[in-house]
């Protein structure tokens, strides 16, 4: 049985699971990341994979490592992470390589995702199918005809970047009126304020998804309309994105795919309403099955695809 270790490097915590070719995880590890510092966490990464080595039968095909940011994929290098300030250009593959004596893959968070769940997950046994991760980014991944498409070097996929208005809200990239600058919960959290402060209404102190979740399900009328909007724009950008790649299913993670019917009903009538009518017949919007695990189950299985 052929195994590989997959690492997902979030802003506050490291996971690492040993995989086997099923999609049964063996192991599950998880240690605090140092957002400023890479190499005491690549260390610990190392140390604890070595462990693991010891103890298993079967042979270890590589170290597949996903985190959020830029990445250039064949090289394995970190240019720039939102959640990890301090690592900037790391060599993490020639790095993790030298201390464990694998190949190690290093790809963007949201490729590991898609990959996960296309393999295994919500469009298992598909061939094209697009992943979005809705968490305080918004990321994406793009599986086409069975294969991850990265761009040129590793940087592309960044579907969270699709600008729906150029007038619009001012986007952690720097541009303005991206998919992320209406549904990254920044931004939901940043038009909830809006919303309750116009309806004349305390804002709330724990502004997050999962709280206007919460009031949506009691009937809320602010909390709704939030929720509303946002399926409203992210229906925009699933349109165009089916409008494009013809996908045979948009998987949708991350925290605030935990809305759940609140988010997915509007979402799909709005969205398959906005798309080319002969590409929404044949495309399904789905919620992710995988949930956490995904990251560490697409980092594995980008080492069994390569
Ligand atoms: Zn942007």
């Amino acid at each position: 049985m052929r195994l590989a270790f997959g690492v997902d490097i979030g802003g506050t915590n490291t996971r690492l699971a040993l995989v086997d070719e099923s999609g049964n995880i063996l192991e599950l590890k998880s240690f605090r990341t140092d957002p400023e510092s890479h190499e005491a966490v690549l260390e610990r990464l190392a140390r604890e994979i070595l462990e693991l080595k010891g103890s298993v039968c079967g042979s270890i095909v590589g170290v597949g490592v996903g985190c959020a940011g830029v990445i250039r994929f064949e090289s394995g290098t970190l240019l720039f992470s939102p959640n990890l300030p301090g690592w900037k250009n790391v060599a993490i593959s020639e790095r993790l390589r030298d201390l464990v004596g694998f190949c190690v893959f290093v790809d963007n968070d949201a490729n590991m995702f898609t990959l996960a769940e296309a393999k295994l997950g919500a469009g298992r046994g598909k061939k094209h199918i697009i992943g979005l991760t809705l968490g305080t980014g918004v990321g994406g991944g793009i599986f086409v005809d069975g294969k991850l498409i990265r761009g040129s070097w590793g940087g592309g996929a960044e579907l969270g970047h699709i600008i729906i208005d150029p007038e619009g809200p001012g986007c952690n990239c720097g541009a303005r009126g991206c998919i992320e600058a209406y549904v990254g919960a920044y931004a939901i959290e940043r038009r909830a304020r809006e919303l309750f402060l116009s309806n004349a209404r305390a804002v709330p102190k724990n502004l997050t998804p999962e709280y206007i979740g919460k009031l949506a399900n009691e009937a809320d009328r602010v909390a709704c309309e939030i929720i509303a909007s946002t399926a409203y724009y992210l229906a925009i950008g699933v349109a165009s994105i089916i409008n494009i790649f013809n996908p045979e299913m948009v998987v949708i993670g991350g925290g605030i795919s935990n809305l759940g019917p609140l988010l997915f009903d509007p979402l799909r009538r709005l969205a398959l309403k906005k798309a080319l009518p002969h590409l929404a017949e044949s495309v399904t919007i789905e919620k992710s099955v995988l949930g956490p695990t995904a990251g560490v189950l697409g980092a594995a299985f980008t080492c069994f695809a390569s």
